[in-house]
């Protein structure tokens, strides 16, 4: 089975195509808007932090496609008026940089709620969650909770997680649109 990042990556190259336009919710180390230049038309890629724009903009030096915005994905519809085939939220903190500057479920839940007026037909969102510590076993909990309450004419929403995995291990939410 794969594991979670190359299924999150797996769910979005199954939309996405070269005509596509894609968002990284959380652009970190710049690993997912990597992966997003190489399939999608264009990629958005949004983080509040200095070094994860830096890290990033490193990243994708090749490609003529990214941008690479430093704000909140919360303000995303103050960049993108078109539609999205794609999104990822790899959320939580920046792995190599300070820790005290995570993701937080009101901001991610509002996020989401303007990402999905953007969602194309048949797009996708991806969101990995990060359980093992409390603020994330928190805003995974949340963010189950408002997606659970998505109406299922219009979306399809599941998880894929393991579980017989210790120390509460990052799972998937994975939202299609539908109609
Ligand atoms: N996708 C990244 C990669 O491929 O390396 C890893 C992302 S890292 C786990 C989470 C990132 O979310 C951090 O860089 C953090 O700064 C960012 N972040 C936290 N709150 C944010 C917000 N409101 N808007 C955008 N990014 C945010």
């Amino acid at each position: 089975m794969d594991k979670i990042i190359p299924f999150a990556h797996k769910l979005l190259q199954e939309v996405v195509d070269s005509n596509s336009v894609t968002v990284d919710m959380t652009c970190g180390n710049g690993f997912d808007t990597l992966f997003l230049a190489e399939i999608s038309k264009k990629v958005y890629a949004f983080d509040i932090q200095d070094a994860a724009i830096e890290n990033t903009l490193k990243k994708v030096r090749d490609f003529n496609n990214c941008e690479v915005i430093k704000d909140s994905h919360d303000n995303i519809l103050n960049y993108i008026d078109e539609p999205v085939k794609g999104a990822i939220y790899n959320l939580g903190y920046l792995p190599t940089g300070d820790k005290s500057i995570t993701t937080t479920s009101d901001v991610t839940i509002s996020s989401l709620k303007k990402i999905l007026q953007l969602l194309d037909i048949k797009g996708r969102i991806i969101v990995v969650c990060y359980p093992g510590c409390s603020s994330g076993l928190d805003e995974s909990i949340k963010l189950g909770e408002f997606l659970s309450s998505l109406d299922q004419k219009r979306y399809s929403v599941i998880t894929y997680r393991f579980i017989n995995q210790i120390n509460n291990p990052p799972f998937i939410y994975a939202i299609e649109r539908d109609k």
